[in-house]
């Protein structure tokens, strides 16, 4: 069955490591002034600033763990896979410059699917301003593996920290939150509904945002220069890969701060709400233990409140307290409920 699907289609042996390697990488630009040698030697070379610090972040992405090639296209993955690592280093406030891309592969795929996951992750590369500068190539018994290393700098005084968040800040966020998951979750059903009539035709139509929102993250680049323009530091900031409570959570607890989070602040889509009524969902809970929208979650002192104000990308949602009073949602009903981590758990017990 596999070897028919990969009739006509090109075998790695067929190019070798090396061979592969340059048939993959060999049309990618360089962008950056940075860097001064990529692939092709024994280690990459990047030039250093005395005023800047460097920003290190890697992601490892294993089949079936992380994604699913069932629904998810492996232009689709490269792409997604360069904007979880570029979403990291946008959370330290600081700009992306290159990456290094790993990968272990088993021989049911063809270079042509190879060809599929760099065309995405070029993509990702062009549109970002990226450079490839490396990575690994080797041998995998079963599913493929993705690792990610993005690199990026900044000055010593623009980075932000999950740990500077004080009493009485504000809570913002960007975009709105919950489309990713509830993207997975249609996307699960079509691939249920396809199994047992194969002829079904999907109609996604009414779902587009949150399929594009599960199937192609943006990292928030253009949120980083935004705050930039405003001259605005966040005290703390994170990025919403787990979902808003264990994201809450996570700066909470760096910054020794609690939090009080109001329901109906949270800014969800329309197609999120019309979905979550059909699904039978909550949408809160949705927002607050979903994850993958990759959206930046930070606290800003009150003062630079008139600076954000009215602003359509940003919302703000909360506010830090006194670490003693805990960390709560104040529902639409105006009780407190505590929060905690549902956000996904890569080690479920
Ligand atoms: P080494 O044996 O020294 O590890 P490799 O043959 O693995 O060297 O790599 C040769 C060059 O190709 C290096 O510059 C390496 O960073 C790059 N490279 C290897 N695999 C990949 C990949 N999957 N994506 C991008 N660059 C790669
Ligand atoms: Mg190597």
């Amino acid at each position: 069955m596999l070897e028919d699907k990969n009739e006509g289609k090109t075998s790695i042996s067929d190019l070798g490591e090396f061979g592969l390697i340059e048939h993959l990488t060999g049309h990618f630009k360089l962008y950056q002034n940075s860097s001064i040698k990529g692939v092709g030697d024994d280690a990459a070379v990047i030039s250093g600033d005395s005023k800047q610090l460097n920003v290190v972040t890697t992601d490892l992405l294993v089949e079936g763990v992380h994604f699913d090639l069932g629904y998810m296209p492996l232009k689709h993955l490269g792409y997604k896979a360069v904007m979880v690592n570029l979403s990291d280093v946008y959370a330290m406030n600081a700009e992306a410059a290159q990456i290094t891309v790993s990968i272990a592969v088993s021989n049911r795929f063809p270079v042509e699917a190879l060809e599929e996951l760099y065309a995405g992750i070029k993509t990702a590369c062009d549109l970002y301003r990226i450079d490839l500068i490396g990575g690994d190539t080797t041998s995998s018994r079963s599913g493929l593996i993705i690792s990610i290393t993005a690199l990026g700098r900044a000055n010593k005084n623009e980075l932000v920290y999950r740990s500077g968040a004080k009493e009485s800040d504000l809570l913002v966020v960007s975009g709105d939150i919950g489309a990713a998951y509830l993207g997975l979750q249609v996307l699960e059903r079509e691939r249920q509904v396809f199994q047992v009539n194969p002829n079904a035709q999907p109609d996604l139509e009414p779902y587009s945002y949150l399929v594009e929102r599960q199937l192609k993250p943006e990292a928030r680049k253009d949120i980083v220069q935004l705050l930039k323009e405003l001259k605005v530091k966040p005290t703390s900031m994170i990025d919403i890969s787990d979902g808003l409570s264990s994201e809450i959570i996570h700066l909470c607890k760096a910054s020794n701060v609690g939090c009080q989070l109001f329901e109906d602040k949270i800014p969800l889509d329309p197609q999120v709400i019309s979905t979550c009524e059909e699904f039978n969902l909550d949408s809160t809970t949705i927002a607050l233990s979903g994850g993958e929208d990759y959206e930046l979650l930070f606290t800003i002192g009150i003062d630079d409140y008139p600076k954000i104000k009215g602003n359509p990308n940003l919302t703000v949602i909360g506010h830090m307290t006194q670490e003693k009073e805990g960390i709560h949602l104040v529902t639409r009903a105006d009780t407190k409920i505590p929060i905690i981590a549902r956000g996904w758990n890569s080690f479920p017990e």
